[in-house]
């Protein structure tokens, strides 16, 4: 381990709060993405200065054990000496050409190599851009207007995806957020995760007319909470009988939680499981902007140039960032990767839930290879309204005393974690004895 934390910096003298002033005069709110603001918790956002494998320092010099990793792509660790590598080479030959690049082909196979269900796919830059164009290709292919999604799954921040749900089944959803006009949103139908009721009465009014269900397998938007297995067998089952596409947002699980990503979990399940569709993001980046979407041959050659929906993008397959995804799949493909962080962060999650048992919270946990979740409650939640019952003054209370021992969680009580192969045995230890000290003085 690298230096411990010196002594805490109170707010009025830190540097992390001079910064936030100065973003807050000119980004709204101080930040490029919303919950790096600290809103749902309070406080002061800490700005980042460096990070090195499971760590990184604030503008205080203050160090943390970082449990974001930058919502998921930093799987390896930030600054491993393989894609450091990789990194700098590529920027040598070229930033971005607008012409095709063999790194694009390289990924591109090895993608389709390691995720059965995809025979082709296409390279884009951020998840949002792939979830989007998978719709509007699931559209296209299939002629129909209607989607299915998911309360509490986040697919990006499309207009036609940023929808709550409606009052009843026949009604469709309603913006989640200004500037997206009800007309965007009325193709849009949410129902509840893991419903199989509303499943079925969704797809006996809607299914002939659906072009798409999209999911999150495992839905990490919602803290963590996973498909179960009957829900996500019926899910395939109707899909196949109303010919509606099965979309997997993987853009967080994928390469995260096995190297088959979510879909090769239930495939261990459910025999012969497939989505028709893949999205994927974070991981295959490694860090750098780089999504991508996939699935059968058959649709994906709806695609332009040689179908009739359009997508395109200036940077997409950007050569930089796809020589970090390569070099980070590689990584990723060491026998025995995924056991030994699978390992690691069932250690974190089993050692957090005895430290709170022991002190009598109540506290629950799951994670699915480098990905985890917890709730300050008896049961896992399986939908998102039961997510939000969470006791959300507790959780801020508890994120704030891990911030200061140096533990950085998400700053959000409905968001998965994330454990980096960098993360070692003692790093585990640390952030369990910080829990111990915050429950026992509760
Ligand atoms: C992060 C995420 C997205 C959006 O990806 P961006 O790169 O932030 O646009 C979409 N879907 C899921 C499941 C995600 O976790």
């Amino acid at each position: 381990m690298e230096q411990q934390n010196t002594k805490p910096i109170t707010n009025d003298q830190s540097r992390n709060q001079a910064l936030f002033e100065r973003a807050k005069k000119l980004i709204p709110g101080g930040v490029n993405s919303p919950v790096r603001a600290f809103k749902a918790v309070g406080g002061t956002p800490r700005f980042v200065q460096r990070a090195k494998g499971a760590y990184f320092w604030d503008a205080d010099g203050q160090r943390y054990i970082d449990y974001i990793g930058s919502w998921g792509p930093m799987i390896l660790g930030h600054g491993h000496p393989a894609v450091l590598e990789s990194v700098q080479q590529a920027m040598q030959e070229g930033f971005s050409f607008g012409a095709p690049t063999e790194r694009e082909v390289e990924l591109a196979e090895e993608i389709v190599r390691l995720v059965p269900s995809i025979e082709m796919v296409r390279l884009v830059s951020s998840g949002t851009e792939a979830a989007m164009s998978a719709l509007r290709l699931a559209r296209g292919a299939t002629g129909r207007s209607k989607i299915i999604k998911f309360e509490g799954c986040y697919h990006g921040h499309a207009d036609a995806l940023l929808v709550k749900a409606g009052s009843g089944l026949a009604t469709f959803g309603n913006p989640t957020s200004a500037g997206v006009p009800p007309e965007v949103v009325q193709h849009t139908l949410v129902i509840e995760y893991n419903n199989l009721l509303q499943l079925e009465e969704a797809f006996s009014l809607h299914g002939s007319s659906t072009a798409c269900l999209m999911m999150e397998p495992i839905c990490g938007n919602m803290n963590f909470v996973r498909a179960s297995v009957p829900f996500m067998k019926r899910c395939r089952e109707l899909c196949t009988q109303y010919g509606v596409l099965l979309i997997f947002d993987e853009v967080m699980t994928g390469f995260r939680v096995a190297l088959g990503g979510a879909q090769s979990v239930y495939a261990k399940s459910i025999p012969g499981f497939k989505p028709d569709m893949t999205v994927l993001g974070k991981v295959i980046g490694g860090g750098m902007p780089l999504a991508a979407f996939g699935g059968t041959r058959e649709v994906m050659e709806q695609l332009a140039p040689m179908g009739p929906v359009y997508q395109a993008g200036t940077l997409s397959g950007n050569p930089v960032a796809t020589a970090c995804g390569l070099a980070t799949l590689r990584e990723v493909q060491k026998p025995g990767f995924y056991e030994a962080l699978g390992e690691r962060t069932r250690s974190l999650v089993s050692g957090l839930t005895a430290a709170a048992t022991q002190a009598g919270v109540p506290f629950c946990g799951d994670s699915e290879g480098g990905m985890f979740g917890f709730f300050l409650m008896p049961e896992l939640p399986q939908n998102y309204a039961k997510v939000m019952t969470t006791d959300s003054p507790a959780f801020n209370r508890f994120f704030h005393a891990m911030l200061d021992q140096g533990i950085y969680y998400a700053p959000a009580l409905y968001e998965a974690g994330f454990v980096s192969a960098a993360h070692s045995a003692a790093d585990i230890e640390a952030t369990v004895a910080a829990a111990s000290r915050f429950f026992a003085q509760r």
